[in-house]
């Protein structure tokens, strides 16, 4: 393992994903800075695709910092919608409402364009990709693309999660995502595998070998 510490630039905002980053990444040797610390400008994102856009962000936060970059894009994708919400999935009701109001109308929106659909063909994915960028320039990205698989409910159940948690069914589990517990969601969803597997390959690659 590298004895020096490295600083690394997360492009989100979010405390919790930062507080996770550092925690998996810690371990490695990489001190994690939100972009908020830097003067990164917002990033229209303008891809077609969750790794386009994530690759934006990185792109963007390792520009304004110098430093190597680390964001993620996510979704949900439901094959009776053709993988609609995807890259739309933060803002399928529309632009203006935030938080838990934005969720509510998300939830509503989806239940409404699957009502029509039977349980057995509600079947979904949540997608988490990750970028990895060793600077602004770099044309080698380390990517991940980590998925985790479930049905959408026809009725929301459970308190927990944000987004779409209270719709999302893990037939292994016999919950929805909301009734996980947050150490149970980590070990099993489509972030905290992408996260593990990102971990994966920066200690193959030669920088960061054991
Ligand atoms: P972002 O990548 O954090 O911007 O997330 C995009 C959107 O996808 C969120 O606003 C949610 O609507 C949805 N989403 C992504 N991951 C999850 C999750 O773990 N639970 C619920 N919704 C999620």
């Amino acid at each position: 393992m590298n004895s020096s510490i490295e600083n690394l630039v997360v492009a989100s905002g979010n405390p919790g994903k930062l507080a996770e980053f550092q925690q998996l990444l810690g371990p490695l040797g990489l001190q994690v800075q939100p972009q908020s610390d830097f003067d990164v400008n917002e990033v229209e994102e303008t891809g077609l695709t969750f790794v386009e856009n994530a690759i934006l962000k990185a792109r963007a936060a390792a520009r304004a910092s110098g430093l190597p970059a680390l964001a993620d894009d996510s979704g949900l994708a439901v094959d009776a919608l053709a993988g609609a919400p995807g890259i739309y999935s933060a803002r399928y009701a529309g632009d203006a409402k935030s938080g838990e109001s934005r969720d509510s109308a998300n939830n509503a929106k989806l239940l409404e364009a699957l009502k029509e659909i039977p349980e057995g063909e509600r079947t979904a994915r949540y997608w988490c990709v990750l970028v990895y960028l060793r600077h602004a320039d770099d044309p080698v990205p380390v990517i991940v693309q980590c998925d985790w698989r479930g049905d959408i409910l026809a009725y929301p159940r459970g308190e927990g999660g944000f987004g779409y948690d209270p719709l999302f069914w893990v037939p292994e589990c016999g919950m929805s995502v909301a009734e996980l517990s947050a150490e149970e969601k980590n070990r099993l969803s489509h972030r905290g595998r992408a996260l593990q597997a990102l971990i994966a390959q920066l200690k193959a690659s030669e920088k960061y070998r054991e």
